[in-house]
């Protein structure tokens, strides 16, 4: 405990999954933590953390919430969404929310929190951090059915290393990582829904497993261990990475 003590972080999409384990924490590790979903009432619950509702997909929501928030040291992008199907299940509608939702929302909270990062860093002389949630499934590794998510995903990794890139000497890090499949409300649908189709939840479940080395789905605590470490000065030489979490998915 302690680890980010001192530090005042953002996390989008808190209220469940991945997101919701980072902001917990990061509250664990001493961090001041402002917890947003674009569902409040999903953040009920959260113990110690500072709840806001933030729809990501509005830029004058983003540019009004960072200026209420101020300078802040770590900002983690999580918000995201998986459209299932290959490119001919995929209409301008479905690419363009995907892109929305996945890469440019991250676009918007970069630009809103950026500044008010670049002054923390020359404040306190250590590293801010911007931690953006990637997967597997982006330019690291083709999944099958994920069209639109890995095209997405992949710009996720793209925006990432740019960044990194442009501020490397001014104080601000950023890094993305890449889960492999991990347990989470919205995966527990998808498994629901595909079992729906292939006669059973159990097969879809197998399914999932299948596709991971390690023979299991990992926990979203496990994509938050390696949050609080990039978020933290103990990564202050690490930037511009895209890393994996993924039971040997990758591998
Ligand atoms: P999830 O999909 O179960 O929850 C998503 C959360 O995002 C919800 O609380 C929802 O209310 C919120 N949200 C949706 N639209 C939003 C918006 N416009 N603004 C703000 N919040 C919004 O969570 P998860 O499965 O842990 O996924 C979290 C992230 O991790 C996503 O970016 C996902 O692509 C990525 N990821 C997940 C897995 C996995 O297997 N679960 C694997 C790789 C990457």
């Amino acid at each position: 405990a302690g680890r980010l003590k001192g530090k005042v972080a953002v996390v989008t999409a808190a209220g469940q999954g991945i997101g919701r384990a980072i902001a917990e924490a990061f509250v664990k590790e001493g961090a001041t933590v402002h917890a947003t979903d674009v569902d409040r009432s999903k953040l009920e619950g959260l113990a110690r953390a500072k709840k806001g509702k933030l729809d990501v997909l509005s830029t004058r929501a983003v540019d009004a919430y960072a200026a209420k928030i101020g300078k802040i040291d770590i900002l983690v992008n999580v918000a995201g969404y998986v459209h299932h199907g290959t490119v001919l299940e995929c209409d301008d509608k479905a690419w363009d929310f995907s892109f929305d939702l996945n890469a440019k929302a991250m676009h918007r909270t970069i630009r809103a929190f950026l500044p008010g990062m670049l002054e923390r860093a020359a404040e306190t002389g250590a590293t801010t951090s911007i931690i953006n949630m990637s997967s597997c499934a982006s330019s690291m590794k083709a999944v099958a059915n994920r069209y639109a998510y890995g095209a997405s995903k992949a710009a996720v990794i793209g925006l990432t290393k740019a960044v990194a890139m442009d501020f490397v000497t001014r104080g601000v890090r950023c890094n993305a990582i890449c889960p492999g499949t991990v347990r989470s409300p919205s995966w527990e649908e998808r498994v629901e829904e595909l079992g729906r189709s292939m006669g059973g939840k159990d097969k879809a479940l197998e399914l999932f497993v299948a596709r991971q080395p390690m023979g299991r789905v990992g926990e979203a605590s496990e994509i938050a261990a390696l949050a609080v470490y990039l978020a933290g000065d103990e990564a202050a030489f690490t930037t511009g990475t895209a890393i994996p979490v993924d039971g040997g998915l990758t591998n």
